[in-house]
């Protein structure tokens, strides 16, 4: 593993790196994170990463144990200390409950456990942007946000995995999610869009899913750029009519999706609106990351 750790602000490589087994972080998956990646060597949309975090900290009682500006200041140590440099990093930040007696009560973790884990940002295939990817309809239900919300960045990512475990299965790449109403709502680590009468459509949070940032990006590029976009209730009725699709996440950035299972999205080639927004995505995340 070609990585550098950073475990309560002592840094060493990946064989090095490790966490108490009475981290309640795994004993029980108590704890969050975030995953951001650089451009020009700068973590991107920082301050969204950093207030979602905060989100997912507040929805189970987690205390931060840092300012926005230290994390920062420690993020890019990590990435400096990395042997070899990194043209772009892959930053993965975990906060847990901390190192604790087998117990659910939260006197029980005094202090969370901060880990910063930096490596080499590998894109993904250029195929998956030029021919697209397909998806799986899994059967795996994402979770009902009354039982663990998806709001909640967890770590405790059992949902996710099995489910992307079952698409993998079934040759494809990344697995499509429903609620329990049988509504589309995500993928396992991406949203999901499709285009509906020449709009972008995506999912509304109130779905159950995780809000994700490159969404809320996307949904923003696409109002200033006079692609109608909404969030709407979707099914697997609406994949059979859509001319597009496309997921959206940090490492994906806008991929196109040109099959779901059998089914073949519009042409079974990306579309047309689904290229042009990943072209203005990837135009503005240089644009800001060169000001910096
Ligand atoms: N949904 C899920 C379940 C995810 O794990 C991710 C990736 N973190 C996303 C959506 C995309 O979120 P983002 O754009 O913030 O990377």
């Amino acid at each position: 593993m070609d990585a550098t750790v950073s475990v309560n602000g002592h840094i060493t490589d990946a064989a090095h790196a490790s966490i108490s087994v009475f981290d309640h972080g795994f004993l029980y998956g108590e704890g969050i994170y975030e995953t951001l990646r650089t451009y020009h060597g700068a973590p991107f949309l920082y301050d969204r990463h950093l207030r979602r975090l905060r989100q997912s900290a507040a929805l189970m009682a987690l205390p931060v144990p840092f300012e926005d500006a230290a994390l920062l200041a420690d993020i890019r140590k990590t990435i400096a200390a990395h042997a070899g440099g990194l043209q772009e990093a892959y930053i993965r930040v975990l906060l847990t409950r901390g190192v604790g007696e087998l117990s659910y009560n939260l006197a029980a973790t005094p202090a969370p456990t901060v880990v910063i884990i930096v490596k080499p940002y590998v894109p993904p295939p250029d195929r998956t942007f030029t021919d697209g990817i397909r998806l799986s309809l899994v059967s795996v239900r994402r979770n009902h946000p009354q039982a663990l919300n998806p709001m909640i960045k967890s770590n405790n990512l059992l949902n996710n995995a099995l489910a992307m475990q079952e698409a993998l299965k079934s040759g494809a790449d990344e697995a499509l999610m429903r609620n329990q109403a049988g509504e589309l709502v995500e993928c396992s680590q991406s949203n999901f869009f499709l285009v509906k009468n020449d709009a972008v459509v995506t999912p509304p949070l109130s779905g159950g899913l995780l809000p994700g940032i490159t969404r809320e990006f996307v949904l923003e590029l696409a109002d200033e750029f006079g692609v109608p976009a909404r969030e709407e209730r979707l099914t697997p009725d609406d994949l059979r009519m859509a001319p597009e699709a496309f997921i959206t996440g940090t490492t994906r950035e806008v991929t196109p999706v040109v099959r779901v299972d059998d089914l073949t999205i519009g042409s079974g080639r990306p579309g047309p609106i689904t290229l042009r927004l990943l072209e203005q995505f990837r135009a503005r995340a240089d644009e800001l990351s060169k000001r910096r």
